[in-house]
């Protein structure tokens, strides 16, 4: 296939010291893998690199046990045995022709929780850090700053060895080297404390170290951030200085923005459009003469173009587009943008690893993190061995049409895809229309689009299908995808059971389907209860405020929309309420509804006030949408056809629409396993004592659906 005229200027190659990058698409490093895991660092960064990603990194690596991020678990170049397996890692990228990278990483006082190795970390200058305010760090000595050099030297080496094109020393975000920079974080007095240069000094020699160690033969970088936002990083005019003083020291940079603060570089599409890093990063072209590498969520090929066509950037760097869709550069290449399974910024995928370590997910593309484990590839799908049979899916929400797309990509002949709604998305489609969650709605547009490509597949609308309708028609299989519901009686996770007084049944009573779908009118003064604490209740409170209600979001939690701890979007949650005027109450639980007004109490207490309002939103919790498949696989119930009824997504348990995804690929992936009900086994990458080597492991492939991996017993 022929590569647009446009995208041209993409696939480029371009020097980046002695390394050639094949083309303009470089992985930058991300978390979500880890250490613990080593198949699936090297499964999941070779996809990478079989997309197309002309360069493709691990993610930061610690090179001293002082820099403990626990419990989160990053990669790590502590010994030989970290270089065994980062050597089958690079090894993974190369054999699809990708320069594999590696970031150094030596948090300072900013990584020092100690949570598993009990070390203190070291740090320019004894300030406790805001990530861990409860540790402070050692002060280091010259001692010390000689000690950790040598670390880097050691750990470079260990790189080299390993067989990495690339070798970073990590910066930005406040790391060790930053911090040095930092008149924030070093009130040191002598050689590497008080003027620019002196604060320089340090991370310059940090680059000549990891310079000295790999010799000519490598690519050395580093990665900066070139404005703080007022978190203790590095002003912007010191950090453009830094660039022009460290550039003859590096191959090229790698640059982005925030500092302990990254909420700006990891910024969500509910706050941030792509690009956005762009009116910052940008004015480092006047400080180098090396190649410049940019993130921003780029997912369109134009805007790529665009920022190299401006000067911005040399190399587009990604990372959630790269878990999104590994394959990304290959389809710009071969002009199937169309294909492109677009990032939603949705930030799943990083609250996962936030929330204590989770392996690498995605909203947009659940074969992420599967692909060692499971053994799932995301552009190959095998016949289904059972493809002569047809099947029938009840409910087009983003379980149901991943599903159906999954089935038709393995040749199945004959799906059917029904739904209630006029248009498919479930509720999705709703959600996606509250304000800044436009771009979730991709989810539901890159799947209609690629059904829309297969001819075993077809979607009906508007067609509600009772238990007997599914019997009649007749299909060899059926999977029930009907969704889930707000509780309208307000049993949720605060209460355990029905709030008194609570019913949607009620005027003034609202669950969020009844506001965005039915359109039931609200009142001036309206709280919106809020349990979830995701997106829903933010985007209500919102919209509620442009419309000119008074709103109140009350929650059970101590933060509004707490789950933005884990998204990175705190800052802006609470921007973006203060700014539409929402009045927030915390700490607080919903215990009678009245028709005028609501009983609250605190959550550390029982004395109970009272608020007046017109209207309650109330998402208490959401109920699976159940009783079609209980009707059909209940004991007793008539048979349906061959008898096989599955259920997927929130209609099993109402869940994050990252997992109602994945719910329904991993359905058509084993729809012709032995009981496709139950997930096949996978790769649990644990060590087995009395055993050595990758030997404990072994994959028995099954050829129609795809490895199947199972850890073996001995
Ligand atoms: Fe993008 Fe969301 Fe996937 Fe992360 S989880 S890569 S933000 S779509």
């Amino acid at each position: 296939m022929t590569t647009p005229e446009a995208y041209r200027a993409l696939f480029e190659p371009i020097a980046l010291g002695p390394k050639t990058l094949p083309n303009r698409f470089y992985q930058v490093p991300h978390c979500g893998v880890g250490d613990l895991r080593p198949g699936t660092q090297a499964a999941f960064r070779a996809i990478r690199a079989e997309g197309g990603w002309g360069a493709v990194c691990v993610e930061s690596a610690s090179i001293s046990p002082e820099t403990d991020q626990g419990p989160v678990h990053l990669a790590r170049i502590w010994d030989e045995y970290d270089v065994r397996n980062l050597e089958v890692v690079a090894d993974s990228i190369h054999e699809h022709g990708a320069l594999a990278g590696i970031e150094l990483w030596w948090g300072g006082g900013s990584s020092c929780s100690g949570l598993e190795t009990r070390m203190p970390g070291r740090a320019p200058s004894q300030i406790a850090c805001v990530g861990t305010p409860w540790v402070s760090p050692q002060e280091m000595s010259l001692a010390d700053v000689a000690d950790v050099l040598e670390l880097f030297s050691l750990a470079a080496d260990r790189a080299r060895r390993a067989g990495f094109d690339i070798v970073y020393v990590y910066g930005a975000h406040s790391q060790g080297p930053m911090q040095f920079l930092s008149t924030t974080f070093n009130h040191r007095g002598d050689a590497y404390g008080g003027s620019f240069e002196r604060r320089a000094r340090f991370w310059l020699e940090c680059l000549d170290t990891v310079r000295d160690t790999v010799g000519s033969d490598l690519a050395v970088t580093t990665r900066i951030s070139v404005q703080d936002f007022g978190w203790g990083g590095v002003s912007n005019d010191e950090a453009l200085a830094f660039v022009g003083l460290a550039d003859s020291r590096v191959d090229f940079w790698d640059v982005n923005v925030g500092s302990l603060d990254w909420t700006t570089d990891i910024a969500s599409s509910r706050f941030f459009p792509q690009n956005s890093q762009q009116p910052w990063t940008s004015k480092i072209r006047s400080q180098t003469r090396k190649p410049i590498v940019c993130v921003g969520r780029f997912t369109d090929p134009s805007v790529m173009t665009g920022a190299l066509r401006s000067g911005q950037c040399d190399i587009i760097g990604a990372a959630r587009p790269a878990i999104a869709d590994p394959f990304l550069p290959n389809k710009v290449r071969d002009g199937r943008v169309d294909e492109i399974r677009e990032c939603i910024g949705c930030n799943y995928c990083l609250s996962r690893w936030a929330q204590g370590g989770a392996p690498v997910a995605c909203t947009q593309n659940p074969t992420a993190g599967e692909e060692y484990r499971r053994g799932w590839h995301p552009e190959r799908y095998s016949p289904a061995r059972n493809a002569h049979k047809s099947v029938l899916i009840v409910g087009a929400g983003p379980a149901g049409l991943e599903c159906a797309r999954v089935l038709g990509l393995r040749q199945m002949s004959d799906v059917h895809l029904v739904d209630a709604a006029e248009t498919p998305g479930g509720s999705l489609s709703w959600l996606s229309s509250l304000p800044r969650l436009g771009e979730w709605r991709h989810v539901i547009d890159y799947r209609v689009a690629q059904l829309g490509k297969l001819a075993n597949v077809q979607a009906i609308a508007r067609r509600r299908l009772t238990s007997d309708d599914v019997r009649e028609y007749g299909a060899d299989i059926v999977i029930i995808a009907t969704g889930a519901h707000w509780a309208g009686d307000g049993m949720g996770p605060a209460t355990y059971g029905p709030i008194p007084g609570a019913s949607s049944d009620h005027g003034h009573v609202v669950t969020p389907e009844q506001l965005l779908i039915d359109r039931k009118p609200v009142g001036g003064t309206v709280v919106v209860y809020d349990c979830e604490g995701v997106v829903t209740g933010i985007g209500i409170c919102e919209l509620l405020a442009s419309q000119g209600k008074h709103v109140t979001l009350l929650t059970p939690a101590d933060s509004p929309g707490e789950y933005a701890r884990f998204t990175g979007e705190v800052p802006q949650v609470r921007r973006a309420l203060a700014t539409a005027g929402v009045a927030v109450r915390t700490e607080t639980i919903v215990t009678r509804v009245d028709d005028s007004a609501i009983g609250v109490r605190g959550v550390y207490d029982d004395e109970e006030t009272e608020i007046a309002c017109d209207s309650i939103v109330l998402l208490t919790q959401r109920r699976s949408d159940d009783s079609l498949y209980a009707e059909l696989a209940s004991a007793g119930a008539a048979p349906v056809a061959q008898g096989a009824v599955y259920r997927i997504g929130d209609c099993v348990a109402p869940r994050m629409t990252a997992d109602c995804v994945y719910d329904g690929h991993r359905l058509a992936r084993e729809i012709d396993s032995p009981d496709p009900s139950r997930p096949l086994p996978f790769i649990r990458e644990l060590r087995l004592l009395g055993n050595s080597g990758d030997t404990d492991y072994s994959r028995q492939l099954d050829t129609h659906a795809g490895p199947l991996l199972h850890r073996a017993t001995t």
